[in-house]
């Protein structure tokens, strides 16, 4: 029996270890991983410059509070700031707590202009931002709130309903906040005009734009950060997932202007940018941020993309649609997928649901176009014995 309560519907599968794009099973078998521990293994496993950080770090320093200078943080903070539009980082341990921070931030910035009375959120109905108290009403779905009581502060509006979005923005509204792609929703990209559009109209209201890329954001896209090609800069964004490579690392990138309202104080966290977390993401973001390793991962999604819509012609009874970005893929069947992905996994081929029918593909980052050759073969086959 297990002592784990049951909060999960657990696959009968466990892992030994993993290595790159590989997990080998303790019963022996090797899998092909597409799920990258949801978006999180950017690097795929037992990555040798992620396994030197952490053996080298740990003989040196694990944590210290933030009562102290964290040079590590100080460092990464940095980097991440060069990088983006951000001009100040919060560091946290999940993606919950990074998106949660993100709404204190907003928050916290109209209080210290003399407007606490705009504190609402602007969010999309069954959207994903975590699954802290606040969190979850920010997403706005039954299935995640039900039996957990209330917390206020959020209003919603339906994917691509411009016109809803626009009535929903009252003198209260702090912000809008969108997942760049959603990911949990089902792989929904919002086009880059319509990131465009969210920035103008938040200008025009004067409300912040808080852009969750916590699943789609370091590189999954193809760009550092999804909402780059649009050319838009957001004041707040939550990241999380692929900055650890696997380590719980959370942070909140912000403008000058909401990091005003920040002072000292007005947030915390024990574990949050200790010098373990930060060595390990300071070599991820040395590997992801650069333009080769990105160029990499757009050549590789072209790649997939270009086979998967040939798989989609070859079988259009079975998938309705590719979609995504990046190295976030999205292949959505016209019924359920439960059992496609049960026949992937009967192949040794690892990948995950998303809503909407969506069988979701994460590959690590640095996948090899042979794995991709390989992840291709496992799905035409799957979909060949479907009649
Ligand atoms: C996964 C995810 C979160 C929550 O991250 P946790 O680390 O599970 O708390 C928030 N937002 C988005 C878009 C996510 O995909």
């Amino acid at each position: 029996m297990s002592y784990l309560a049951k909060n999960y519907n657990r696959k009968k599968i466990a892992f030994k270890y993993g290595k790159g794009s590989y997990l080998y099973s303790t019963d022996g078998k090797k899998y092909l991983d597409l799920i990258s521990g949801i978006a999180v293994n950017s690097l795929g496993h037992a990555h040798p410059k992620l396994v030197k950080t952490i053996r080298d770090q740990s003989k040196k320093l694990w944590h210290v509070s933030n009562a102290f200078q964290i040079p590590e943080g100080e460092k990464l903070a940095k980097k991440l700031c060069q990088k983006t539009f951000a001009d100040y980082v919060i560091f946290q341990n999940s993606g919950a707590e990074a998106t949660e921070a993100s709404i204190k931030v907003a928050r916290r910035y109209f209080y210290s202009i003399g407007k606490p009375n705009k504190t609402r959120i602007l969010c999309i109905k069954n959207s994903f931002h975590g699954r802290t108290l606040a969190t979850i009403f920010a997403s706005g779905s039954k299935k995640m709130t039900e039996g957990f009581g209330y917390v206020g502060g959020f209003d919603h509006f339906i994917f691509g309903d411009h016109k809803s979005l626009k009535k929903k923005i009252t003198k209260n509204t702090a912000a809008i906040m969108v997942e760049t792609v959603l990911g949990e929703g089902g792989i929904k990209v919002i086009p880059d005009w319509c990131l465009k559009e969210l920035r103008k109209l938040c200008d025009k209201k004067k409300i912040l734009l808080i852009l969750d890329e916590v699943q789609c954001g370091i590189g999954r896209s193809g760009n550092f950060f999804a909402f780059e090609k649009s050319k838009v800069k957001p004041d707040i964004v939550p990241i999380a997932k692929g900055i650890g490579g696997g380590f719980p690392i959370g942070a909140v990138l912000m403008n000058k202007k909401v990091a005003s309202g920040m002072t000292p104080g007005t947030h915390g966290s024990t574990f949050g940018g200790n010098p373990l977390a930060m060595a390990v993401g300071n070599t991820v973001m040395d590997i992801v941020s650069t333009k080769k390793f990105l160029n990499n991962v757009k050549k590789s999604s072209k790649y997939f993309f270009s086979k998967l819509n040939k798989l989609k012609e070859k079988y259009p009874s079975i998938i309705k649609e590719v979609r995504g970005t990046g190295l976030l893929i999205g292949i959505q069947l016209h019924t359920d997928q439960t059992k496609f992905i049960k026949k992937l996994m009967d192949n040794k081929l690892l990948a995950i649901r998303a809503a909407e029918n969506v069988v979701r593909i994460l590959p690590p980052l640095n996948i090899k176009i042979k794995e991709i050759d390989l992840a291709l073969k496992i799905i035409n086959k799957v979909c060949s014995k479907i009649k």
